[in-house]
């Protein structure tokens, strides 16, 4: 089988074990071509991550009629390129930076997820749970983003599905206090179907979808 067709195959199969949760795929397209980023738009996938800033830029730069989402770590000196290029942005930490992205967004509200650390890793990106309502509230001064969900990474080797059940319980005390606080972006190649079984809204894949991809294999 070449490997459009394998490709193509992949994204059918996850698409198919989201669908009776309705969980949502972002098909992270940080380490593939823009071949197999066409290959998927081809097939009906609309909505793609980029993790660096430029890269966003750029992807939304050649594929405008896709919607792409920021995911990644963000310095303030690259906002503009998040604030002009994303339509969601998954990886808001701190209000220095997300008044650097404001700035950036014309014309339009910006929906964001609040990127919460639920590693436990101190190293690892993300505010610590019990900052997410402060985070939250002091968003509510700026009117160009829009809080709808939280988004998280779990460890490797921590348990998975814990630290998954405390983003869901976080998600769960927000919406009931802010109701369009719905979204749950939780779940990587590795650890989606424990993601999706937590609850999940939306899921991030990159290689399971993409690794096997060669683009100089491709008949077309
Ligand atoms: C790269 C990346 C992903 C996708 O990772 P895979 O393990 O390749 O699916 C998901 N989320 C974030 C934040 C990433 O940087």
């Amino acid at each position: 089988m070449n490997q459009r067709k394998a490709l193509v195959q992949r994204w059918r199969k996850v698409c198919d074990a989201l669908s009776p949760s309705h969980t949502s795929l972002l098909a992270v397209s940080k380490y593939t071509s823009d071949d197999a980023v066409q290959i998927l738009a081809d097939a009906g996938q609309a909505d793609f991550a980029e993790s660096k800033p430029q890269s966003l830029r750029d992807r939304a730069t050649t594929f405008p009629l896709l919607r792409w989402h920021f995911i990644g770590h963000l310095q303030k000196n690259k906002a503009k390129y998040v604030g002009r290029y994303a339509a969601m942005w998954h990886s808001l930490c701190d209000m220095d930076t997300a008044l650097a992205v404001a700035k950036h967004v014309q014309n339009r509200v910006l929906p964001v997820l609040i990127q919460v650390n639920i590693s436990g890793e101190s190293q690892k990106q993300g505010v610590q749970p019990e900052g997410v309502a402060g985070l939250y509230e002091a968003l509510q001064s700026v009117p160009s983003l829009e809080v709808i969900g939280l988004m998280g990474m779990a460890s490797r080797d921590g348990d998975v599905q814990a630290a998954f059940a405390r983003l869901r319980a976080l998600r769960d005390d927000m919406q009931q206090k802010h109701g369009k606080v719905r979204e749950l972006c939780m779940g990587m190649s590795g650890d989606w179907k424990i993601a999706v079984q937590e609850g999940a809204t939306m899921v991030r894949l990159g290689s399971t979808l993409f690794a096997e991809y060669k683009p100089e294999n491709v008949k077309t």
